[in-house]
């Protein structure tokens, strides 16, 4: 069955068939016609933000691949996470419904009885497939291959492991799971058009980067974000009791501070898991006892050095995939997505980590090229959310969109066409509290111009206005020129939460952490 937004689109690819003056990608379009459903290359790293992607204006690294993909396609500049940590936004992202209504607010497991997008796909007729971190404390369903991290997954000689068991790699997660991405692609059947999702570990913390990647970042200098040194004054309690400091919370582990010979076991971890007040390094040749804003500085120094050598080698991975799909005919119509899935502190208001609804931990980066039906070079400002992913997916496979999904398809945004009644709010919801870092629960929503937080379990409340402090630092909840403003915001944040579901299941118990084990190895574990 054609959905009538699929309709929508053969119609407008055929009328745009009979025009005689077409742009490239327009023409491309129109000679792919209604025959073939598009093919989806979904790859998602784990904690990659747009302050570390040049084509979203990092100050800090290139990424040529990246930007390479964003000038052949589509740049949104507006894509948030709906709870700001891994395995929930994974599970949004394929049932395009919000933590409340998937099961998912915390670490827990996803149950995967229930309806999501690559089952649809599956049934659709698409061949699907998931490779690397899935992160969802249970076997993936719907996907015809599956081969993944167990849990976070490590950076060097990775297990990976599938429905017969687990297998060693030899090698960097990041190199490997490109190449499983494009083992998938080459043994595809050539007979249905493809879903594969393609999952890296990197960068996410400890952010161990490869040797040739941290040899290009060694003793680099990092420009510092303005807000590293943000005095929190005029915020509520949380940034204050939070433990996701650069300068207070990195461990030595985090600090790739090499342990004294002969620690092993736990005595070793005990010794990495500290939080040094003092290193001793060298510095410009010398040997010295670090302290102080010198010991700061140096923190975030390594901190940088370490996660953008990640990235580096995430942008080559990306460029090397791309590549084989534009050498084997597969560029026009396939529409490949780079996401993450939420966004990082790299400094900004003295933070690593995310969970925060500030800025730099709410946005996705969210780049896509699909020649066939985006025109090159151009860039959204439309408020997407990560449950709008898995319509969009079944949008491109000409399916409806269930109605117990909270998303919408982006493809009308795509074709720069964003309907008059597309969001002007989002609203977002973390729950992790007792968690890790510290971090206090909150709701709250991101309109185009303002953002209103809500830590519940403390009634404390944040208002930032976008336009004028981009950077949210100035608190304005209780600013009297601000309060026709914080009303409006007030009312559309319920709005939201009752429209969405959101009936506080999840605010005052947190279902238990995932324990699950994944699979033994296999009879004879294999090594590539
Ligand atoms: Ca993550």
């Amino acid at each position: 069955m054609i959905s009538s937004s699929r309709r929508t689109f053969l119609t407008h690819a055929t009328g745009l068939a009979a025009a005689p003056l077409l742009a490239p990608w327009a023409r491309a379009q129109s000679a792919r016609g209604a025959a073939a459903r598009p093919n989806i290359l979904f790859i998602m790293t784990d904690d990659h933000s747009a302050q570390a992607i040049s084509c979203y204006g990092s100050k800090i690294n290139q990424t040529p691949y990246l930007d390479r993909l964003a000038a052949q396609g589509m740049r949104m500049d507006r894509v948030f996470v709906t709870n700001s940590i891994c395995t929930p936004s994974r599970a949004a992202i394929l049932t395009g419904k919000y933590s409340h209504l998937n099961g998912v607010p915390v670490f827990n497991r996803f149950d995967g009885s229930q309806p999501h997008v690559a089952k649809m796909l599956q049934q659709a007729g698409y061949y699907t497939a998931m490779v690397g971190k899935w992160h969802l404390g249970s076997d993936p369903t719907g996907f015809d291959y599956w081969n993944i991290l167990p849990g976070q997954g490590v950076y060097e000689n990775p297990t990976l492991y599938d429905k017969d068991g687990s297998t060693v790699y030899q090698g960097y997660a990041t190199d490997i799971i490109a190449d499983l991405t494009l083992d998938v692609l080459k043994n595809r059947p050539a007979d249905k058009p493809f879903f594969i999702m393609s999952h890296h570990k990197a960068p996410h913390r400890e952010w161990t980067p490869d040797e040739k990647h941290r040899k290009q970042f060694e003793g680099k200098h990092i420009p510092e974000p303005q807000t590293l040194r943000d005095d929190y004054a005029g915020r509520t309690d949380a940034l204050h009791e939070q433990q996701q400091s650069v300068f207070r919370d990195m461990t030595r582990r985090d600090l790739k501070i090499p342990p004294p010979p002969g620690l092993s076991g736990p005595p070793l971890q005990q010794w990495m898991a500290v939080k040094p007040t003092e290193v001793e390094t060298v510095v410009d040749g010398v040997r010295k006892t670090l302290t102080g804003k010198e010991l700061e500085d140096w923190k975030y120094q390594r901190y940088m050095q370490d996660y953008l050598a990640c990235v580096q080698s995430v942008d080559d991975n990306v460029g090397r995939v791309m590549d084989w799909l534009d050498d084997n005919g597969l560029k026009d119509n396939t529409v490949v997505i780079y996401t993450s899935d939420q966004g990082f502190f790299l400094g900004e208001h003295g933070l690593f980590d995310k969970r925060f609804m500030y800025e730099e931990s709410l946005r996705m980066p969210f780049l896509v090229r699909w020649p066939a039906g985006i025109k090159p070079g151009s860039t959204s400002k439309a408020i997407g959310i990560n449950c709008d992913f898995a319509p969009t997916f079944l949008d491109l496979a000409g399916q409806p969109t269930p109605g117990d999904m909270q998303g919408r398809s982006f493809l009308p945004v795509w074709k720069g066409k964003t309907p008059k009644d597309w969001r002007h709010a989002m609203y977002y919801r973390y729950y992790h509290d007792p968690g890790d870092h510290n971090t206090r629960a909150h709701y709250g929503v991101r309109t185009d111009a303002h953002k209103l937080i809500y830590f519940w379990k403390k009634d404390q409340w944040e208002c930032y206005d976008l336009t004028a402090d981009p950077l949210e630092l100035h608190n304005i909840y209780q600013d009297p020129k601000a309060q026709k403003t914080v009303a409006l915001l007030k009312r559309e944040l319920y709005r939201l939460k009752k429209e969405l579901k959101d009936d506080d299941q999840f605010a005052d118990k947190q279902p238990e952490e995932s324990s699950y084990v994944p699979a033994p190895p296999k009879k004879k574990p294999l090594i590539r």
